[in-house]
């Protein structure tokens, strides 16, 4: 047995370690899984060049617990060390890489963002062990097997010993305040997490397999233990798209994400390996108002090994709702958040996420259109927060963002601007694009504009009166506007003279006697001599205050509108023969007014509580 002492110059380096690494211990066990892939991948590689001789086999990486014991044992049949490599790779090369991860952080204990994704490699093993032994034989021929151990100080041992296999078997004894690493079930947890898709077979324990042999009555079960092994060596985004079928990518899906009961609508294979190395799958969910706060998130690998759901900086935000793995060596993940997110390569890794996803829902869109319509509802918040935040994708995007008609087909704006163009062109050459938030809502005005032949837009995300604002600057003379916003004639000047009925005196003395009556804080009378057809009261609310006042509450705009009081415009028909009837009447001036005033409320979802119990009563008073 020889011994000898870590080149170290920090001597209370174990501590630290333990210390540093406090919220994220468990990542040892994926260090540590993570080294006998490698090793594995290694003798793999070996083999094929012919460096290696013998028989390769089929390697599995286990892992144990012994309770009686307190030791967790981590054993691969990969490459393995001889006794110098042990010297070199774990005294010297891989402590060096301990050593200068405490130096680089040890004022940053609060950020373990930083410290969970920096491979410390074998030491992170030290956070949970006092004590830790390597079992090693090299797969060179005739090589002589070594153990090393370590107590956690800067001392080590290192002796020959009689191993048969090939391989390394590292052993921790784990500490008393970590036992929890000696469950069954944590540690089926971590290699859950951590090492579902790894490269090479890991088992863990056995499982009973049931088979059924013979049939009819002579059918007899057979029970025969198999190994367990938890992962899946070849998961489908290392597969070639061409090798795949749709029902292998939603079998993925459902593997990935096994209490999610709804099928993904799409999904979108990631390829690329210049000027970044990238592969991955993502899926378009269907999106529900109420969907749970993105519990099933996209899942961040390097080669295999997972290493985050938080991929804040590498997938640009409209996309963060979709699902699905992204896999790359390329991405620098011992650095901060706001590291990467200036990082030149995680820039161009965005960028093509972005790309891809554009092209995907065009190709869709072009193949056939009729599926891409009907999904256009579970996709467009996606797609119209897309358009909103990156302009890339607003210009892609304006080939497939929908624009449903009321009662009507989807149109694409361009297609939209051409079948209006001729209807909806106002007397300034304006093309108005009238929408609508709510059908249901909002039923009364979107009547009034159908029966005058227009067309009524359905725009109802949260996050419309943003988008719309981005579509007039990007489409000249395009103006957006809200069905309710104003009386029709007025929303679509087309500049026909109107015919009053009444003299300017009658008018100036109803103007009179309606502001006398309706609450001037809240409506602002506007007179006009509509169709005697159209309502005699007609509530609006102007499409701008409407429009910043909402963006002001979904984040963005003016700030501080979104307190602002609700304001209204009160539009009398004078042409409304109701008019006569205010101006002669004697005493029910003021219930002709309120009564008018409280069913345009009603056609605009405004009347509630003690005004509606007035409006009712008020209402059979009249029938009388
Ligand atoms: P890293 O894996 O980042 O190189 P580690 O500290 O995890 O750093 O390991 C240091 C070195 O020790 C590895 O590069 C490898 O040469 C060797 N090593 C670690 N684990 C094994 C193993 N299971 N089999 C063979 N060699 C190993």
């Amino acid at each position: 047995m020889s011994k000898g002492n870590i080149n170290i110059s920090t001597e209370n380096i174990f501590p630290i370690i333990k210390k540093f690494l406090y919220s994220d211990h468990e990542i040892f066990l994926r260090e540590l899984v993570s080294n006998a892939t490698d090793a594995t991948l290694k003798l793999k590689h070996l083999f094929s060049i012919g460096e290696a001789k013998g028989d390769y086999g089929t390697p599995q990486i286990e892992i144990k617990i012994d309770k009686k014991k307190k030791t967790l044992h981590i054993i691969d049949q990969g490459i393995g060390m001889t006794k110098d490599e042990v010297e070199k790779y774990i005294n010297e090369i891989a402590f060096s890489g301990a050593e200068e991860f405490v130096e680089k952080y040890k004022d940053k204990i609060e950020d373990s963002g930083i410290i969970g994704h920096f491979g410390l490699g074998f030491y992170s093993s030290f956070m949970v062990a006092d004590n830790v032994q390597i079992l090693t034989k090299s797969y060179k021929k005739g090589s002589q097997a070594v153990k090393w151990e370590c107590d956690g100080s800067p001392a080590y041992t290192i002796e020959n010993i009689d191993k048969k296999e090939r391989g390394t078997e590292i052993i921790l004894h784990i500490s008393k305040e970590e036992k929890a690493f000696l469950e069954e079930n944590k540690i089926n947890e971590l290699l859950t997490k951590y090492n579902r898709f790894m490269p090479i077979p890991i088992k863990h324990g056995t499982r009973e397999e049931t088979e059924t042999i013979g049939e009819g009555d002579d059918a007899k079960e057979k029970k025969t233990t198999v190994d367990n092994i938890i992962n899946n060596p070849t998961p489908a985004w290392t597969k070639k798209p061409a090798d795949l079928k749709p029902e292998d990518y939603k079998s993925f899906y459902r593997e990935l994400y096994p209490m999610q009961f709804e099928e993904p609508l799409f999904n979108i294979h990631l390829n690329v390996d210049y000027p970044f190395n990238l592969t991955g799958i993502l899926y378009f969910p269907r999106i529900t108002k109420n969907m749970e706060i993105q519990k099933d998130r996209i899942q961040l690998y390097q080669n295999q090994v997972f290493v985050t759901d938080n991929v804040e900086g590498i997938v640009p935000d409209f996309l963060q709702m979709l699902r699905g793995v992204i896999d790359s060596p390329d991405i620098p993940l011992n650095v901060s958040r706001s590291y990467l997110q200036s990082d030149g390569a995680v820039k161009k890794i965005s960028g093509y996420i972005t790309k891809k996803v554009a092209d995907k829902l065009n190709s869709i869109f072009k193949k056939d259109r009729k599926d891409f319509e009907s999904k256009w509802e579970d996709i467009k918040l996606i797609i119209e927060y897309g358009m909103l935040s990156e302009d890339k994708f607003f210009e892609k995007a304006q080939k497939f963002a929908m624009y449903p008609v009321v009662d009507g087909a989807n149109y694409t704006l361009k297609e939209l601007k051409e079948k209006i163009k001729d209807t909806q062109t106002d007397k300034d050459d304006n093309l108005i694009v009238l929408y609508t938030s709510d059908k249901d809502k909002q039923h009364s005005y979107i009547e009034t504009a159908q029966a005058k032949g227009y067309d009524v837009v359905l725009l109802d995300s949260p996050i419309v009166p943003h988008l719309i604002q981005k579509l007039e600057t990007e489409n000249e003379k395009v103006k957006f506007t809200r069905v309710d916003a104003d009386f029709i004639d007025n929303l679509i000047n087309k500049d026909d003279t109107k015919i009053s009925k009444l003299s300017d005196e009658e008018k100036t003395k109803l103007e009179e006697i309606v502001k006398g009556i309706v609450p001037g804080a809240t409506y602002t009378v506007q007179m006009e001599a509509l169709d005697s057809a159209e309502n005699p009261f007609i509530i609006t609310q102007p499409e701008f205050m409407r429009r910043y006042k909402e963006m002001s509450q979904t984040g963005g705009g003016m700030m501080g509108m979104g307190e602002m009081p609700e304001m209204y415009n009160l539009i009398v028909n004078s042409n409304h023969s109701l008019m006569d009837k205010i101006l002669k009447a004697k005493k029910n001036k003021e219930k002709y007014v309120n009564q008018a005033l409280d069913l345009a409320k009603l056609s605009q979802n405004l009347l509630t509580g003690k005004e509606m119990t007035a409006f009712i009563k008020r209402s059979f008073e009249l029938m009388k």
